[in-house]
């Protein structure tokens, strides 16, 4: 066993790569990060049935997005090429043939017609068929048949798998580092093909054999692969080598915790359980990713990072170098984590008031100039969780408002404050600097002049300019409409706002 670390990410290009799947690619390259090891990405492509076309460049550039960078494998090079499995065919024969000398697997010629009358007949007995122990003996395999009729078929090339002869008596055992100790008995196991018949591995044989020969010493991935860790156990023992260790993945669940997390949770939810969008070659349809609803790389590790892990602190955000400073995978949770889309939010939230208002202001707001988009996202930015929600709010604050806050209106508007509104509207003019500064103490002189505190006012003011009751600071919101803007909103109010 090689000394330091190697981890590797090894998603089948079957579709766009799940949001869960980034979240085994980061844990893989944190853990790597924090040790000083090595990050593998490999592209398990075997099942042709299954292969769809962009799935693997999909990949790439998600990960990309999040900086989760591979430092061997796809896109990076290293000692152990290809890193595409469907290159790599010849070799695993190879090893499958070995099993077969050392009597750790065999041929089975069965034809899927075989196997499928073998199944009707265990169902009609109201069991379930398995290719084990037991039922081998009487079917069509390199065990049951001469040596003679093997070599026969074997010679007229007729189609075979080849099987692992999994042992009828014993029990697996091995420690998980998230889940501790898995016993399974063997005869829970079916004799599972390494080899199909159009001389492509399985998963389970190429998945075994590279991360053998690409030294791997962590396989960190998802709890759905946790019922296949006891077989890659056994073909460790078959070829006699040392097993690395396991942690699986904690799953993850709906946003309410009751039951795993899927694309229909994500459509009925409105929200995106892959990292970028997605487009099905075949239908057409659009899946939802993160990087297009608006959600930044840096909120997107951090809310990733924390399902199913924690730092056994109270801090929340990380960045990508504390993460791999704080990360362990034994603080890694054992129970599903819940997919809170609103946690990805306030993360959003968050990270986005850290961003730089000027790059916000040129991608968000490229019709408006430098200094003022500027000024508009500094305004707007705690009240946004996506960044290109800034186009609509200044839409919305450009227009004149439409209707004005009724219930504003019936407890604040009477003599005292319509007296106030008509001192602004004659003081506005006389302020010389149109800056938020400026225009507060101008308003403040004229209604102190008559009286009247601000803090009456100031809530009836607003809504004579926006038409609501809330809203964004109010003087730098004077500043940005303008003077001209400003005196026209408030003659508009005092006009439609109802008699005294
Ligand atoms: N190719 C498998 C997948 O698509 C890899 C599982 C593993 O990491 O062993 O998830």
């Amino acid at each position: 066993m090689p000394n330091s670390v190697r981890v590797r990410f090894a998603p089948s290009p079957t579709g766009p790569l799940h949001i869960g799947g980034v979240r085994t690619a980061l844990y893989n390259f944190l853990l790597a990060r924090k040790l000083g090891g090595t990050f593998i990405l490999r592209i398990e492509d075997t099942d042709q049935a299954r292969f769809v076309p962009g799935a693997e460049a999909y990949i790439l550039e998600s990960l990309a997005w999040l900086g989760i960078s591979p430092d061997e494998g796809i896109g990076a090079g290293g000692p152990f090429e290809p890193y595409r499995q469907s290159e790599r065919k010849e070799m695993y024969k190879a090893y499958a043939d070995e099993l077969i000398q050392s009597g750790k697997a065999y041929y089975a010629f069965d034809t899927s017609e075989e196997l499928d009358a073998m199944r009707t007949t265990f169902e009609n007995q109201g069991s379930a068929f398995q290719y084990n122990a037991v039922t081998r003996v009487k079917l069509r395999n390199s065990l049951s048949l001469s040596k003679e009729e093997v070599d026969q078929l074997l010679a007229n090339n007729t189609p075979y798998v080849i099987r692992l002869k999994v042992p009828a008596k014993g029990e697996i055992r091995f420690q998980d580092i998230i889940r501790d100790w898995v016993h399974v008995h063997t005869s829970s196991i079916d004799d599972k093909v390494l080899m199909k018949s159009d001389g492509m591995p399985t998963y389970h044989l190429a998945n075994v054999v590279d991360d053998h020969i690409m030294q791997i010493t962590h396989v960190i991935r998802g709890e759905e692969w946790l019922p296949s860790a006891p077989l890659h156990i056994l073909l460790y023992q078959a070829f006699g080598w040392d097993a690395p260790q396991f942690a699986h993945l904690p799953l993850l669940l709906k946003p309410e915790g009751n039951g795993k997390l899927s694309k229909r949770d994500a459509d009925l939810g409105g929200f995106p359980v892959f990292p970028l969008e997605w487009k099905d070659p075949q239908t057409g349809a659009i899946s939802k990713g993160f990087k297009q609803e608006g959600y930044l790389p840096e909120a997107t590790l951090n809310f990733l990072a924390f399902l199913g892990w924690n730092p056994g602190t109270e801090q929340e955000l990380f960045s990508l170098d504390e993460l791999i400073a704080a990360f362990s995978l034994e603080r890694i949770n054992k129970a599903g984590a819940k997919f809170d889309v609103k946690k990805a939010q306030w993360f959003n939230e968050q990270y986005l008031k850290q961003h730089d208002a000027k790059e916000l202001a040129a991608t968000y707001l490229p019709s408006i100039e430098a200094e003022k988009g500027e000024a508009y996202v500094h305004l707007f930015l705690d009240r946004i969780t996506f960044p290109q929600q800034l186009g609509q709010m200044v839409q919305e604050f450009s227009e004149f408002p439409a209707s004005y806050d009724e219930a504003v209106l019936t407890s604040k508007w009477n003599a005292e404050t319509k007296q106030a509104l008509e001192l602004i509207l004659g003081a506005l003019p006389t302020c010389t600097h149109w800056h938020a500064e400026e225009i507060k103490q101008c308003i403040s002189q004229c209604l102190e002049v008559a009286g009247i505190k601000m803090g009456k006012v100031m809530q009836l003011f607003r809504v004579a300019m926006s038409g609501k009751g809330a809203g964004p600071d109010l003087m730098i919101s004077l500043e940005l409409w303008g003077k001209d803007q400003v005196l026209a909103r408030l003659n508009k109010a005092l006009e439609k706002f109802p008699n005294i």
